[in-house]
């Protein structure tokens, strides 16, 4: 095959596009009507009181740090197992992330570990729901209300994925997805906070918009605010994408199926085990290799993928081991290592909507002869 078999692809129509276009010809490019009718969706799939659409999954989550008060001295506990946003996100109100290692067969924190990390100073704990699924939140839940702590769920990777038949987005205080064009549905860049929480949505709502209070004058600003805002023109598409999103989670769910059959029953890896009670929409397809391969052999099997034209990548690096976190913020190597375990050896394999079952068999095949 001498076709590049890309790691992602968005799924767009010709329903997405045309929503473009009559955007663009209405005139109203932000702040229009386009936005207030996509977050109504989000409130109806989510099942939450409130959804705010945002310029990406990043200022998501930062604004809802704001909102939860979040600030200086403060400290917060995750994963160090997913994307940098996550944690960055900490980093950015001045806050301090204290990591909790993850479990070697779901991937997700671990939530045995969560009591011994937490300190006077722990103010909250933000989950990820790591490529779709999420860690046990029934017990996560138990440890903030023990300690009285904020859960922020970073959602960004499990649009209508569910745990114990509630909606991924709805487990914690507040919730944020992630619109980048390979998550499950794109607007380009993207992002939307869902929250029950009153006032959590109203200080959201306010930071988006350059600290405005709703019905207060342009330029009366109550706040230290931000432009998060997600323009029109990425509303339209986000809407029609929701849409389609039953269409679009039954392809990807079909492709997740070839996989799993052509890769079932080989013990040099293993693919991500769900928690009883998850029904997954799937976000990648990562396997992991055996601890008898190393990082070295990992890499070299990344670069010969490549070199067959077919996309993959390492997800995740450890967020503790990303430079700038060694260099300012002291984190080192063997503080977490079932994270550093899982991420030598994980090969995120092309994953999207259209692959097809001759594809995905020619990806396992070249990447079984990598083995
Ligand atoms: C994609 C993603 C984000 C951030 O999303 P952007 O929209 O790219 O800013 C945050 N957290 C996780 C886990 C993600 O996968």
């Amino acid at each position: 095959m001498d076709r590049e078999i890309t790691l992602s692809s968005p799924d767009i129509t010709d329903h997405e596009i045309n929503a473009v276009t009559a955007v663009m010809r209405s005139g109203h490019l932000s702040l229009g009507p386009k936005v207030p009718e996509f977050e109504r969706m989000f409130t109806d799939k989510v099942g939450v009181k409130h959804a705010i659409a945002c310029n990406s999954g990043t200022s998501a989550l930062h604004v809802i740090w704001r909102a939860m008060g979040i600030g200086p001295g403060d400290e917060v506990i995750t994963t160090p197992f997913s994307f940098i946003a996550s944690s960055n996100s900490i980093l950015f109100v001045d806050a301090k992330c204290v990591f909790v290692d993850i479990d070697p067969k779901t991937w997700q924190i671990d939530p045995k570990k969560i009591e011994a990390a937490i300190t006077p100073r722990t103010k909250a704990i933000m989950p990820v729901d790591v490529f779709g699924s999420c860690p046990d939140f029934d017990a996560i839940r138990a440890i903030a209300d023990k300690h009285n702590l904020c859960v922020l769920e970073d959602c960004c990777e499990a649009l209508g994925s569910t745990y114990k038949g509630r909606q991924m987005g709805s487990l914690g205080d507040a919730g944020a997805f992630g619109f980048y064009p390979n998550k499950q549905i794109t607007t380009g860049e993207g992002g939307m906070i869902v929250t029950n929480d009153d006032q959590i949505a109203f200080v959201c709502r306010s930071l988006r918009n350059q600290g405005r209070d709703p019905d207060a004058g342009w330029l009366a600003h109550a706040r230290l605010g931000f432009n998060y805002r997600l323009p029109d023109i990425n509303c339209a598409v986000g809407i029609e994408q929701m849409k389609r999103l039953d269409e679009i989670i039954a392809k990807r769910k079909r492709v997740a199926g070839w996989y799993h059959a052509q890769l079932e029953g080989d013990k040099r890896y293993s693919t991500q085990a769900l928690l009883p009670g998850v029904e997954l929409h799937p976000f990648v397809m990562v396997v992991k290799l055996s601890d008898e391969y190393t990082r070295e052999k990992r890499d070299a099997i990344l670069n010969n993928l490549k070199a067959r034209k077919i996309g993959c990548n390492n997800y995740f690096t450890p967020l503790h081991l990303q430079p700038f976190y060694v260099r300012d913020h002291g984190y080192r190597e063997g503080q977490f290592p079932i994270c550093e375990s899982v991420s030598a050896r994980t090969i995120a394999l092309p994953f999207h909507n259209h692959l097809t079952e001759a594809d995905v068999a020619h990806v396992v095949k070249v990447f079984k002869t990598l083995l």
